[in-house]
């Protein structure tokens, strides 16, 4: 797979690109990363890439003629020809749909991705009609430019690959983890003889994790994860999830795969809040 960047701070993604997974992943040819310099694209002597707005305002935005030169060397198709199952250009920006779990998915079965990093107000808006596929936001904030942005996606996109993450069980298990579908059936032993209900996500929050040394500081790591019974586990960790999604992303609870059982978890659990706020 590869990812393209057109920025104005090509250096800016030399830490991302040579640690961990990334790193690993473009060592052994599975993504390739091209970053594109803005400023190689001017022709004046400042090489300038920004101007005043239209309309006033303060600020300045990233002029579109070096942007639309950059792009023209990708050799990436024309928006109205462009094969959406093969290549996407994204514009980073804080007005765009919301970049989820989903969405890297969806990406990561692409075999390339460019990005298009804003800076200062943003990029001319003609830009974005002429070249861009859609609008991602990492987040209801403000960043001052696109490229941490456009890493975040690539980090979330790269580890989805197959064959990038040494163990791909861990993606199942994580928080937001089959979204859309569980992919194994919930009775399904998995190879540690785990059930594997304990490790599908279905939309949930992680449970929380726990290793050596059992006790730590005064705290002792939860008893149930002592003592091999794995249904306990299984229990104790879908209970955990459960409580976690449910005090800090309830919204995600619509969503989410819920057994009976974890209906009538929760319900226990609202029950207990309400009684304590009664009281
Ligand atoms: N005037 C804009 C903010 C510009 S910030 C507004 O109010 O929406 C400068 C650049 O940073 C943007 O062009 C965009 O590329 C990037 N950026 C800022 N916040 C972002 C976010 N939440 N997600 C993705 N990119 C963001």
């Amino acid at each position: 797979m590869r990812f393209d960047l057109i920025t104005i701070f090509p250096r800016f993604f030399e830490s991302t690109f040579t640690h961990g997974v990334l790193s690993r992943a473009i060592a052994t040819g599975q993504v390739a990363v091209e970053t594109h310099d803005l400023r190689a694209f001017t022709h004046d002597r400042h090489r300038t890439v920004d101007d005043r707005p239209f309309g006033g305002g303060e600020g300045m935005v990233l002029k579109p003629e070096p942007i639309y030169a950059a792009f023209q060397t990708l050799n990436v198709a024309p928006k109205p020809t462009r094969d959406p199952r093969k290549e996407t250009v994204i514009l980073l920006s804080a007005q765009g749909r919301p970049f989820t779990q989903s969405i890297a998915a969806e990406l990561a079965s692409l075999d390339r991705v460019v990005f298009l990093c804003g800076r200062y107000e943003g990029i001319d808006d003609r830009i974005n009609q002429l070249l861009c596929d859609r609008e991602l936001s990492i987040g209801d904030y403000i960043l001052s430019g696109g490229e941490l942005a456009a890493a975040v996606m690539i980090d979330a996109i790269v580890r989805l690959l197959p064959g990038v993450l040494g163990n791909p069980d861990s993606i199942r298990n994580e928080s937001f983890g089959s979204e859309r579908e569980p992919t194994l059936k919930p009775t399904e032993p998995t190879p540690d003889g785990v059930p594997l209900s304990t490790h599908l996500a279905g939309g949930l929050l992680d449970y929380p994790h726990y290793t050596r040394p059992a006790e730590f500081e005064g705290l002792s790591i939860p008893e149930v994860l002592q003592n091999g019974n794995h249904d306990a586990i299984r229990q104790w960790r879908r209970q955990q999830a459960l409580e976690k999604t449910w005090r800090n992303r309830p919204d995600l609870l619509a969503q989410a795969h819920l057994t009976r059982e974890d209906q009538a978890y929760l319900r226990r659990l609202e029950a207990q809040s309400k009684s304590s706020s009664d009281r």
